[in-house]
């Protein structure tokens, strides 16, 4: 309670994600993220794991029904002000999914939907098969604002020559594109690259971020970056200023990283 007894007022955030036990990404990462930026995280787990800080041991999808359900109940009693998507385990699950994100959309058309088109962990090991891939590209990717996959994710969502003509293809089903850069580092001038290719424009400039690069290995990096995204774009920010805070967010919370076991560090989001 505020000091004259007045309740905040803070924007709804659905994150539908997978559980990652160690508490270094997914759903966790999720909610740390968006309590950070003062929303409040709604959330529904897609897949359940087993995971340590070193290795993916198990993915194993909640059924449909279940997120169905949640999902139904969640969206008759709040007002929701963004969607993060992250692993969503299966494509049964990702049509459940989609099927909610119409039924929202029909009442909110501009309401902001970000996929983290995520279908490994940040150690390896597969969250995701063939069939919900293409689940993706068919049923959830057109319904979305913007898509953050990193480069092996966009050479396995669109097979092409280069990362940017693979993006182009995905953004010709109207979804924004940002390739992020963490997979593509370049380390003789410490930086990576961000680019956005905008849905409603695939073929022009995509526009680029330099960002500094902070050696070593992190973890959650994708699922804090997308969660930063929806967070600012609850609160009303456009696109670009918000993925541009998103990145000033990341970036504080690599640098500040720290080290729990001999795995990868987990970035610093509260
Ligand atoms: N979702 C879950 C459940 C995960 O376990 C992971 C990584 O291990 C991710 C998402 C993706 O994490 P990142 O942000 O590193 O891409």
């Amino acid at each position: 309670m505020t000091s004259n007894n007045m309740p905040h007022e803070r924007p709804v955030v659905l994150a539908i994600a997978g559980l990652d036990p160690s508490g270094g990404a997914g759903l966790q990462a999720d909610i740390q993220t968006m309590t950070a930026l003062q929303c409040h995280c709604i959330s529904v787990i897609t897949t359940n794991t087993v995971q340590d800080s070193c290795r993916l041991h198990l993915s194993q999808p909640v059924t449909a029904e279940l997120i169905d359900h949640q999902l139904r109940v969640l969206e008759t009693d709040f007002g929701i002000s963004a969607i993060k998507l992250g692993a969503l385990g299966s494509a049964d699950n990702a049509v459940v999914v989609a099927q909610f994100i119409q039924r929202i959309k029909a009442q909110n058309p501009a309401l902001p939907v970000i996929l983290d088109p995520v279908l490994s962990a940040s150690t390896g090991g597969q969250l995701g098969d063939a069939a919900l891939q293409q689940s993706l590209i068919d049923d959830i990717i057109p319904l979305c604002t913007l898509i953050t996959p990193n480069e092996p994710e966009l050479s396995i969502l669109a097979d092409d020559s280069s990362a940017e003509s693979a993006a182009i293809r995905l953004a010709e089903l109207g979804a924004s594109v940002l390739i992020t850069g963490g997979h593509n580092r370049d380390h003789d001038h410490n930086t990576l690259e961000n680019r956005l290719i905008m849905g409603s424009h695939p073929s022009g400039h995509p526009k680029r971020w330099t960002i500094k690069l902070i050696e070593g290995e992190f973890r959650g990096t994708g699922c804090t970056f997308s969660s930063a995204i929806a967070g600012y774009m609850a609160f009303g920010l456009p696109m670009t200023q918000a993925i541009e805070k998103a990145q000033d967010f990341v970036s504080y919370a690599v640098e500040n990283a720290y080290s729990l076991s001999s795995g990868q560090r987990v970035p610093l989001r509260i």
